[in-house]
């Protein structure tokens, strides 16, 4: 146990780092450019937030939460999404009184109680972007766009775009009717989940994971053809922003987020490449949401993008992704003098902004140079008695094996032409 990890949990390791940080660099930049602004929320929340936010029908909340009781008896859960934490910051900090519309995002481990598989973690990440304040769609436009250029700049192909519309309290009470018509002569070889939610929220069956209950909810009627007037609209208007934008998308009338408070657009990006797990990203409208958490009624739009799925999309495409960068000079040093010398150099040049590498193992120099070889050093030089005297150093670059003589004072010069 002591050496294990948590199942469902990943390290990331030193010599992963540099993946994630050019991943979230990119998303970072990008949403510098929607004019995005990030938000920064407390891994753990008061658990009924969760109950009320997700949905106390959800398979997050039934199902998937890392819950417990803190030391003073206060249910405390760890956030298995990001929007619920988000919403509640924003009603608390009471931002729907400054600039609307307020945009956000966020980089975040996230928590579910899942079977780990591929793609499916207990720990994962997720970037997230949320929008308040503005009910029209080309906020929604907006947010997709921002996720599809994502995708694009980090050169994920084979994405599709599903959209959807889920409708309003007011089309979806219509449609519920009509769901539970279809559902009732099944409703006992559903499975027990499901009959909870055939009176609460019918809807909640049609994204259930069971494949009997998926046979049976087969041919069941889609929300699209119960939208009212306005969110039929809506759509509509969704559609033409995204064909403005020249965003290539498909009506999946599948895609359910079945709560009250969603409304309106639900969208997935998909990819057929890496089998069960294929959906990168999830998100929709929730314009009942903050008035449901208890504050003013707000129009909300986001998605939550899962990074792990992201990455084994890129690993399987062939995307590109970064290795560590070069160390620029390694200093290797043979002696008590030159090993004081050393660190002094070596100090000196990382302050003016260079990657430098000594050995502080103090290995022999043949040990030096394998240590040089490893990090992946473009220069070594090696500090002796002569050196320090003379001020004269031995540059090698260590691909082409060249060696050059220079002058200590003209080191930085040097290493600064590339
Ligand atoms: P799924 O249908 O795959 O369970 P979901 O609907 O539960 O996904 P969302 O709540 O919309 O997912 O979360 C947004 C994104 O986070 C997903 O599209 C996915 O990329 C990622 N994600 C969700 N759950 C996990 C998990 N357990 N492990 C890794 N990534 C996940
Ligand atoms: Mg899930």
């Amino acid at each position: 146990m002591l050496t294990k990890a948590p199942k469902g949990t990943k390290d990331v390791l030193a010599d992963q780092s540099v993946k994630w940080q050019y991943i979230e660099n990119k998303f970072r930049e990008i949403c510098g450019r929607y004019g995005i602004r990030e938000t920064r929320t407390p891994v753990f929340e008061h658990t009924e937030l969760f109950q009320r936010g997700v949905g106390d029908t959800t398979d997050i909340v039934q199902k998937e939460m890392y819950t417990f009781e803190d030391h003073a008896g206060r249910s405390i859960t760890l956030r298995p999404e990001g929007t619920a934490g988000v919403v509640r910051s924003y009603i608390e900090n009471k931002r729907y009184a400054g600039v609307k519309p307020e945009k956000v995002f966020y980089n975040i481990p996230c928590f579910r109680y899942e079977r780990p598989q591929a793609g499916r973690l207990r720990e994962f990440h997720q970037f997230g972007v949320e929008f308040f304040g503005s009910d029209s769609m080309m906020a929604d436009a907006e947010v997709i766009s921002l996720a599809m250029d994502f995708f694009e700049e980090l050169g994920v192909g084979e994405l599709e775009l599903r959209i959807n519309s889920i409708g309003c309290p007011e089309c979806r009470t219509r449609y519920r009717k009509a769901l539970q018509d279809f559902l009732r002569p099944h409703l006992d070889e559903l499975c027990e989940t499901c009959q909870s939610r055939f009176d609460r929220n019918p809807m909640r069956i049609l994204d259930c994971k069971d494949p009997k209950d998926q046979e049976k909810v087969q041919g069941a009627p889609v929300m699209l053809d119960y939208l009212c007037e306005d969110c039929s609209r809506a759509f509509e208007e969704l559609k033409a922003n995204l064909t403005a934008i020249g965003i290539d998308y498909t009506v999946d009338p599948g895609i359910v987020r079945g709560l009250d408070y969603y409304t309106k657009t639900a969208f997935e990006i998909v990819t057929g490449t890496i089998g069960a797990q294929g959906t990168v990203c999830g998100g929709g409208r929730y314009d009942g949401l903050v008035e449901e958490l208890g504050g003013p009624a707000t129009p909300g739009i986001g998605f939550g993008l899962g990074i792990e799925r992201l990455m084994i999309v890129m690993e399987a495409t062939g995307a590109f992704l970064p290795e560590d960068p070069p160390t620029d000079l390694f200093i290797a040093f043979v002696g008590e003098e030159a090993k004081m010398f050393a660190q002094k150099l070596t100090h000196d040049m990382r302050k003016q902004g260079f990657r430098v590498m000594s050995d502080i193992a103090e290995r022999n120099v043949k040990g030096q140079f394998k240590y040089a070889d490893r990090v992946n050093s473009r220069y070594t030089v090696v500090i002796g008695e002569d050196e320090i005297r003379s001020g004269e150093l031995t540059l090698k670059h260590m691909e082409s094996g060249e060696q050059k003589k220079i002058r200590l004072e003209d080191l930085t010069t040097v290493l600064g032409e590339k």
